[in-house]
């Protein structure tokens, strides 16, 4: 496919980032390869804008995969970083931030009784999947295809996100031994679960699933399926473990559980709780909690975990994260919702938008999707020209058709316009491409 507009600058930066980093880029996503073309290297944003280094603004849709759910430099998050920073970055010392932002999500998400910081979500779903083994003295992970929960070896079989993105199965470099203790599920399918837990009775130390997925675009649990998975794994003696390092902050106050209500025994955050720094956590159950090191024997441990600028962000964040806030963003994915369907309705495009809360994806099929392999029945060939139509009217979606949308607090009309002016040629562009 060729692209009419150029990235020069970005170009540049990208050439010299493909010699000295493994695909130019820190995470895959980023590099455009489902796509194709040059990613955009950004160097600054503003509310519901960002600007790449040739100088041009997009409209930002992708707030960062989920953190930036007050836009970008937020003065009140920025004056929070600022006060911190000129107390010194990291004391290798217990800080009264920890205990703070540890307050706030405790204070936030009834079923967490106490919570653990670290640095990333890929450390929050390694961290509880460890305790839940340390916890049961079993073995056996069940997760679902589709589901991205970071990039921890025994959770990287059938992962949606990036590697849904690439289309691989797994990866090199998880042993079979790492992988083998993985039960690899079809998403919102109880009787699957049912079945494993027949399989493996006592076996299965954990069930982890996203709260909502996004990783494989937006497919959200069918009714009463994480309150059956939550049955059955209390009938077997395992632990459920919710991850909403997406979700968490983003679809209500309390995250996933705000919405559904399901108590799980553990629970993973990061992402919105970061305030655009590496922060994130895992908690639930005191008594489950109370096996981590040192009140325990599960070790866990982190330089940085609860770093103070970070925990600094994220309490300013989520302080700011009230009833208005959340009705706002509500009502802003709405509109965007409508503003897409109606655009791909009008150019004839088979699609489905799909949403779970304020989080919404396109999938270019008219089909139900209710799981990973009904996912990747769509036609992905046309994310690519819409993407690229709306990338050159200056609208930054994810690079990716099985990824999610954000959008935050700052989308204000201004920049939902715009979006609205770019959406008629990006239609005609996805429903006149050919595979
Ligand atoms: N869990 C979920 C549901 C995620 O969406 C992600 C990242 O996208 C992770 C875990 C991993 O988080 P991180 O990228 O901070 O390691």
């Amino acid at each position: 496919m060729a692209y009419s507009y150029e990235a020069p600058v970005s170009q540049s930066l990208f050439d010299r980032a493909s010699v000295v980093t493994p695909g130019g880029v820190n995470s895959p996503v980023r590099a455009f390869r489902a796509v194709g073309g040059t990613p955009r290297f950004m160097v600054s944003g503003t509310g519901p804008y960002l600007t790449d280094a040739d100088g041009r603004e997009y409209v930002d849709l992708v707030c960062s995969w989920g953190p930036m759910i007050l836009g970008h430099s937020h003065p009140e998050v920025i004056a929070a970083v600022q006060e911190a920073v000129a107390r010194g970055t990291s004391f290798g010392t217990p800080g009264e931030g920890e205990v703070a932002l540890a307050e706030e999500i405790v204070a936030r998400i009834e079923p967490v009784e106490q919570v653990r910081l670290v640095s990333s979500g890929t450390e929050a779903t390694m961290s509880a999947i460890r305790l839940a083994r340390g916890f049961t003295g079993r073995a056996k992970v069940v997760k679902f295809a589709g589901c991205y929960h970071g990039h921890v070896d025994a959770l990287l079989a059938a992962a949606g996100s990036g590697l849904a993105t690439f289309g691989l199965p797994d990866t090199p470099g998880v042993t079979g031994a790492t992988a083998g203790d993985t039960v690899v599920l079809p998403y919102n399918d109880l009787d699957a679960v049912r079945a494993a837990f027949a399989a493996h009775p006592g076996e299965i130390a954990c069930v982890i699933t996203e709260a909502s997925p996004g990783n494989m675009g937006v497919v959200p649990p069918a009714d009463g399926f994480n309150a059956g998975l939550k049955e059955l794994c209390a009938a077997d003696g395992a632990l459920y473990i919710s991850d909403e390092v997406m979700t968490g902050f983003r679809t209500s106050k309390a995250g996933w559980y705000g919405v559904d209500g399901v108590r799980p025994d553990l629970m993973t955050f990061g992402k919105v709780m970061g305030g655009g720094f590496p922060a994130a956590a895992f908690g639930g159950r005191a008594d489950v909690m109370a096996h981590l090191a040192p009140a325990g024997p599960v070790y866990q441990a982190g330089t940085l975990s609860g770093n103070p600028v970070a925990t600094a962000a994220g309490l300013a964040q989520l302080r700011l994260l009230d009833d208005a806030a959340y009705a706002k963003i509500d009502a802003v994915s709405a509109e965007l919702r409508t503003l897409v369907g109606d655009a791909l309705t009008k150019e004839g495009v088979a699609h489905t938008v799909s949403s779970a809360s304020n989080m919404f994806s396109v999938f270019f099929t008219d089909r139900p999707v209710r799981n990973y392999e009904d996912a990747k029945q769509q036609e992905a060939f046309r994310f690519t020209a819409f993407f690229h139509a709306m990338l050159e009217q200056g609208v930054y979606l994810p690079p990716s058709a099985f990824e999610s949308w954000f959008v935050s607090t700052a989308h204000d009309e201004r920049a939902i316009e715009r979006v609205a002016a770019a959406l008629p040629a990006a239609a005609r562009a996805a429903s006149e491409v050919t595979a």
